[in-house]
């Protein structure tokens, strides 16, 4: 039988907002139609009242579920530095626990009205919760390494790894601009040349990395120290991180850049003159939590750009859930239209993942799951908004 919904909008996002609009989903999940509220379709049906919004299931573009077990372990606004020194420190946990941990962060996601994740990973353990998850989940196998030399070995251990994450989907990643080198860029390009593969880079995240790009300064090459990584074949590139790496961005892939707390007009200039497939992706609760800093969203609004959003990890928020991603925005930036940036909660994402056809919108034949937003106002959040996952 099929459901029909209710509520004081219908949001599809790939149509405008519907004041008191119907959806009705098949018992399969399916959207088998979107109608106004006088409509002659909806006479005799038995119809759901919400009141709230009803928008489609949220993608969140970037976990990491293999650090989940990492909740209130690392304390907030040391930078990013700080930040990585202690991750790195805390990784000896037991496997029980950490398997526990993820499949706890999965149904946190699930309740939250997550549909669809991309999730990044160093290792295999969160196989099993993927492929156990009712979400659908691509993984980022993460590439690291800074050492030239290193290059073709971190690619051939990348290739095991996702041999062993197949059938699930997922593609070769590299980390951040400041843990890889050109030459590993060369051996993701070289494959992006034959494979279809989706790239997701840690970006900007903090001022540091683009201090170490230009002048070779900062607190980074602590970092290094920390890490005995030799940069002596590291030389200064007069210009940010993203300008130097932009031109080894594969050109036939979509690639997510991640965080862009530090992206000034001018990287965007840059970026925009090279003609890559880019989409931007905000994730603000982990900005704060980290460099208690937000990236300058107006510039990528004006520059029309695609925006995506994620949650990142515990390591660095205390929910993984996008509506409470959403209502920090609106209360930093509170000019923003939920119409413009449910979309990145949504259907961008979809997009960037390549499941739309699935995902991202109320329209027949997609099966996007159904969230009810409530306590709104009009088209407006309240910090009362909360989330009731519908389907
Ligand atoms: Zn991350």
């Amino acid at each position: 039988m099929p459901k029909y919904f209710t509520a004081d909008y219908v949001l599809p996002v790939s149509s405008k907002p519907i004041p008191n609009g119907v959806v009705a989903f098949s018992e399969a999940g399916e959207v088998i139609g979107i109608y106004s509220k006088d409509s002659e379709e909806l006479s005799g049906k038995a119809i759901e009242q919400h009141r709230g919004i009803l928008v489609p299931g949220f993608i969140n573009t970037h976990s990491h579920l293999e650090l989940a077990h990492l909740r209130d372990q690392v304390p907030q606004h040391e930078g990013l530095i700080e930040f990585v020194k202690r991750v790195i420190g805390l990784r000896q946990f037991d496997e029980a626990e950490i398997a526990a941990a993820m499949k706890a962060a999965d149904q946190e996601m699930y309740d939250n009205g997550i549909v669809a994740v991309g999730d990044i990973s160093n290792r295999i353990v969160s196989k099993k919760v993927k492929q156990q998850s009712k979400l659908y989940y691509h993984t980022f196998i993460e590439l690291i390494g800074i050492n030239p030399a290193k290059a073709k070995e971190i690619f051939q251990k990348g290739l095991e790894l996702k041999d062993e994450f197949a059938p699930l989907p997922n593609s070769l990643s590299p980390h951040a601009p400041y843990s890889v080198s050109k030459e590993l860029m060369r051996e993701i390009d070289a494959y992006c040349k034959k494979h279809e593969n989706l790239i997701s880079i840690h970006n900007q995240e903090t001022e540091e990395e683009n201090k170490f790009y230009r002048y070779r300064t900062g607190k980074f090459l602590d970092l290094y120290e920390f890490l005995k990584q030799d940069i002596s074949f590291f030389k200064p590139q007069a210009r940010n991180s993203l300008q130097t790496f932009t031109p080894t961005f594969p050109e036939n892939q979509r690639i997510l850049l991640v965080h862009n707390t530090y992206t000034s007009i001018k990287d965007i200039y840059f970026v925009k003159r090279f003609n890559r497939d880019v989409y931007w992706c905000f994730c603000p609760k982990a900005n704060l939590y980290i460099e208690n800093r937000l990236p300058k969203v107006d510039l990528f609004l004006q520059q029309e750009l695609t925006i995506t959003l994620g949650t990142d990890s515990y390591a660095s928020n205390d929910k993984l859930c996008i509506l409470s991603e959403l209502k920090n925005l609106h209360q930093q930036f509170p000019h923003l239209q939920l119409t413009e940036t449910i979309r990145w909660a949504t259907l961008n994402g979809a997009r960037f993942l390549g499941i739309d056809k699935t995902f991202g919108s109320l329209e027949k034949g997609k099966k996007p799951g159904l969230n009810l937003i409530t306590y709104t106002d009009q088209l407006n959040l309240s910090t009362e908004s909360g989330l009731k996952r519908i389907i």
